[in-house]
């Protein structure tokens, strides 16, 4: 029998009447004749409730119990679910990661997946058994200890299955219908894509489009995972949602398919650094040591020997990145006069995969964001996407613009 992977997302299974409406679908597929491997979250709210009493329990947690915590909510959904199979007369039962086993490494809270072994679920399914329904999210460490695997994991864990199980599609159901061209929230004109390529999905994922977790994406371009992102609330067909998909298998495409934005940026500048070798290093190597997530970086002209170094990180690492760098000042390791900070600003990106072999869409960028009168503060570039820096309260004004000026309510 070929194999299905369906994971249904938290407010897929928010309450008992959801996990029925979900199990339901389940039914379908396995109708069709599909041995099934469903990838369970918490009931939406749950993990946070969980991570919330931890910290309040115990502020420097130890990281093994935190896991052993914030892992239950998935046990729960995983035995509703095989209990409400049952009672519609499918065959199905329970997996907590351990059972499988789902191997991780030791790293506690955001532990790598190495191994899942497919013998003791293909054996059920060969004694008839139609659905393993598996908790999402966790796994368990070399030394016996549960682990999960960050925030969205359950992303990953279908993904995984998928690959480990050669399954025919990874189907993630959740709250939206699909992969939009942005979020629909800040541009009305928002379109669902049909298709979009591994890699554009990786960059909308990493620059902030919230429907899959980052590693899941990368998981799937590696093993050619075909992924489908739809909606659990509709009634779906064979082509409902969007299919996240190699390259190859999209015909046509726009040249720039999203424009993705973060709205929580900082920007800071290091202002006059002396110019030599290794001044660089000696900035960003306390960074990176303090867990500081460095995404953009200028460095200015300089002038008699001097220069400005800016670089933008997530607003939330200001305080550590100011911390990090002042400490390394007093210790001598670098000099510079002031540490300018810019708190409000946001970061919106265009991103397709057309822009490989296409020229002029960065200068239609800057140039649409200067008929708004909109401030470039840094600019980043790669192979894919470019990303600016700017106010956070041009955000919407800018992501609409860019929208309209890519022409992205059409389709190619
Ligand atoms: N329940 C976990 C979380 O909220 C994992 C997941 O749902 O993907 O992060
Ligand atoms: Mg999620």
């Amino acid at each position: 029998m070929p194999v299905l992977v369906m994971k249904f997302g938290g407010t897929s299974v928010a309450n008992l009447d959801r996990i029925r409406r979900a199990a339901k679908r389940v039914g379908v597929e396995v109708a069709k004749g599909y041995d099934v491997i469903v990838i369970v979250s918490a009931m939406s709210g749950k993990t946070n409730e969980l991570v919330g009493w931890v910290g309040e329990t115990s502020p420097m947690y130890d990281a093994r119990e935190y896991d052993a915590v914030v892992s239950s909510g998935e046990n729960v959904t995983a035995g509703l679910m095989a209990l409400t199979l049952q009672e519609m007369d499918v065959p199905a039962r329970s997996w907590q990661g351990w059972q499988v086993p789902l191997k991780t490494n030791s790293a506690h809270s955001q532990a790598r997946i190495e191994e899942i072994p497919t013998d003791n679920i293909m054996a059920k399914f060969g004694e008839g058994m139609k659905v393993a329904v598996v908790a999402g999210f966790q796994g368990v460490s070399p030394e016996g200890r549960i682990t999960t695997l960050g925030r969205g994991g359950s992303d990953t864990t279908a993904v995984a299955f998928a690959a480990a199980f050669d399954a025919e599609r990874c189907d993630i159901y959740t709250d939206v219908d699909g992969v939009y061209t942005t979020d629909p929230r800040v541009c009305a004109k928002a379109r669902k894509l049909d298709k979009i390529a591994f890699e554009e999905m990786l960059e909308l994922a990493s620059l902030g489009a919230k429907v899959l977790q980052t590693r899941s994406v990368e998981l799937a371009m590696r093993y050619n995972v075909k992924l489908r992102v739809l909606s659990s609330f509709e009634e779906q067909s064979d082509t409902a949602g969007t299919l996240v998909c190699a390259e190859e298998d999209i015909m046509e495409s726009n040249v720039v398919n999203g424009i993705a934005f973060s709205r929580d940026e900082a920007k800071m500048t290091l202002v006059t650094i002396v110019d030599k070798p290794g001044v660089a290093a000696s900035i960003f190597g306390p960074l990176s040591e303090a867990g500081v997530n460095v995404d953009m970086i200028i460095q200015n002209v300089s002038e008699e020997g001097v220069t400005d170094m800016t670089f933008s990180c997530p607003v939330d690492q200001v305080k550590r990145a100011e911390k990090a760098l002042f400490d390394a000042k007093s210790s001598g390791m670098i000099e510079f006069d002031e540490l300018a900070v810019d708190t409000e600003c946001c970061k919106v990106s265009a991103v397709g995969i057309g822009m490989r072999s296409q020229s002029g869409v960065a200068a239609k960028m800057f140039k649409t964001l200067s008929d708004e009168g909109i401030n470039i503060k840094v600019i980043a570039t790669s192979e894919i996407k470019i990303s600016v820096i700017v106010d956070r309260k041009y955000l919407e004004l800018a992501v609409q613009a860019l929208h309209d000026a890519f022409g992205l309510e059409n389709a190619a």
